[in-house]
């Protein structure tokens, strides 16, 4: 089963893909990991990669999809994967529907994972961390004390409200047009209300996908 996980930032779909995948048998497969693990290895990919990287350009699509595919070849995923990032953009969800066709595979689905904006804004702005260890805090005002140190509890620049709209407006942009393409591809977009306790979600996600 190969499926394509896409959804704003904060919605929780790197979490909900790894249970999946833990459920299924399957490894979850993020862009960032195969990247990293490429490089390391000293692939044909992941030189080519190291090389754009060290001339301080961005790993070309075709790379990070060579790197996909040798991901995609490999025994750990003779039975399927998870795609976590794997596709933001149309030419990469076109890349990756070549790159299934010349491994003999397709995707079985693509599950979209659906939070309100305003409920993202309100969940991430509500994410502290103390500014002495780094602890990560939810629902704790900035100015608080940290339970663990007695540090001060800041918000990142990041999780600033307009911050965050930022984000989504840029999510909202690149993703539209990619669910428009698997839709009239004929792909299996699945939408998965993505608000609720992660059990809910995780159910939710189970159901879409018919198991
Ligand atoms: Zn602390």
């Amino acid at each position: 089963m190969i499926i394509v996980l896409l959804g704003p930032p904060g919605a929780g779909k790197g979490t909900q893909g790894e249970k999946l995948a833990d459920q299924l048998g399957i490894p979850k497969v993020a862009t960032g990991d195969v990247l990293r693990a490429a490089v390391r290895d000293q692939t044909p990919m992941g030189l080519a990669a190291k090389a754009a990287m060290d001339r301080g350009d961005l790993v070309p699509d075709e790379v990070i999809l060579g790197i996909m595919k040798d991901a995609l070849a490999g025994p750990g995923a003779a039975r399927g994967a998870i795609l976590d990032g794997v596709v933001r953009t149309v030419p990469q969800a076109i890349g990756l529907s070549r790159v299934l066709g010349e491994l003999g595979r397709s995707l079985d689905a693509v599950l979209l994972f659906e939070v309100d904006d305003e409920a993202l804004v309100g969940r991430l702005s509500g994410r502290t961390v103390c500014e002495s260890c780094q602890t990560p805090y939810a629902g704790q005002a900035p100015g608080s004390a940290c339970a663990k140190c007695g540090g001060t509890l800041v918000r990142r620049k990041d999780d600033e409200p307009e911050a965050i709209r930022n984000r989504l407006r840029t999510y909202h942009a690149q993703t539209a047009p990619v669910i428009g393409w698997y839709e009239q591809a004929g792909g299996p977009v699945r939408r998965v209300d993505a608000l609720g306790t992660m059990d809910e979600v995780l159910g939710r996600a189970r159901r879409a996908l018919g198991l």
